[in-house]
């Protein structure tokens, strides 16, 4: 039988919905909006669509969004400068420094110049450390869209079987890191484990499968084990189409759910931005609670 199905679009709206509480109650006890300032260095068209997608995201949610650009050749202390008033302002709740920056500029230094409290993209060193302490607050986006996804299962997560397959600071370390804070047993594979040909036998054991590489069809469809939850994070364009990494029809004959590129964990990265925007306000303002 056909795995089912797990589309984002239905968990980011329940997200948007309670995202949108939470900005109403905040705007109606301290009579403020949140507000998040996006910084562009230079211009990309991927970084214009992220700005686009931001922009709109943030109107739909009542969230005052600002764009700041800087010219391509700005300096890491012009950029400096800039994150430090955003961070010293009180009027600025969540900061994102649109990435890549250009090659002169270091994208790990930069970040570390963004106050925590503020990195709702929660790739600051310090948010990403509070997973090893399963302390976590700020949460990379696309990470916390795939654990999400694979609640909403309903699966008992509790030992069961996990292969994440890339392990990038954006998504592969950080959901490998909180599955591990539940109690899933977790094998984390990379570049080095199909170039020993031994990526199909770690994904054969996989109950839960991430995949999050940018290649399509790096795995095989026949490698899915049977009722396996696969959450396809890749995004590849072919033949002017998105695919994922997974191929997915075979793939879907095996699996229990599988995410479906477009549509899947994508949709509900975007919610987990409003989400980060609302705990980083309510922190701000609520220190205390
Ligand atoms: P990344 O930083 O390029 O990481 C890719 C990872 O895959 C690396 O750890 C790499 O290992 C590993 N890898 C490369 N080739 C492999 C192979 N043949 N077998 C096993 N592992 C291999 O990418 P990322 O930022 O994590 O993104 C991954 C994909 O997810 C991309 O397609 C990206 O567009 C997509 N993405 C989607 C969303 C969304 O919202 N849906 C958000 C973020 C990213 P090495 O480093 O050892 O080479």
């Amino acid at each position: 039988m056909a795995a089912v199905l797990l589309e984002g679009k239905t968990p980011a709206q329940r997200i948007t919905a309670e995202c949108a509480a939470a900005i109403a109650q905040v705007q109606q006890r301290y009579g403020v909006r949140p507000a998040l300032c996006a910084i562009q260095v230079g211009e990309r068209p991927e970084s214009e669509r992220y700005v686009a997608q931001q922009r709109k995201l943030c109107q739909a949610a009542t969230i005052d969004y600002t764009l700041r650009q800087l010219p391509a050749d700005s300096s890491e202390k012009m950029l400096q400068a800039l994150i430090g008033e955003l961070n010293a302002r009180p009027d600025v709740n969540g900061i994102i420094v649109q990435m890549p920056l250009p090659a002169h500029l270091d994208n790990k230094r930069v970040t570390a110049f963004i106050d925590p409290a503020k990195d709702v993209e929660g790739v600051h060193s310090e948010n990403l450390g509070k997973l090893i302490l399963n302390r976590q607050s700020l949460a990379p986006c696309t990470a916390c869209a795939v654990i999400e996804l694979l609640t909403s299962t309903g699966m008992d997560l509790y030992g069961k079987e996990a292969v994440v397959v890339g392990h990038s600071e954006i998504v592969g370390k950080p959901v490998s890191l909180m599955l591990l804070n539940r109690y899933v047993t977790t094998s984390v594979c990379h570049i080095a484990t199909s170039r020993r040909g031994l990526l199909a036998d770690h994904i054969r054991r996989a109950e839960i499968l991430v995949v999050a590489v940018g290649k399509p069809q790096v795995i095989a469809g026949d490698w899915i084990r049977e009722g396996a939850v696969v959450i396809d994070v890749g995004i590849n364009c072919v033949a002017g189409k998105l695919v994922g990494d997974v191929e997915f029809i075979p793939a879907q004959e095996r699996a229990a759910f599988i995410t479906p590129v477009p549509g899947g964990v994508g949709p509900l990265t975007v919610a987990m931005l409003l989400r980060n925007v609302v705990i980083a306000t309510q922190a701000q303002l609520e220190p205390n609670a």
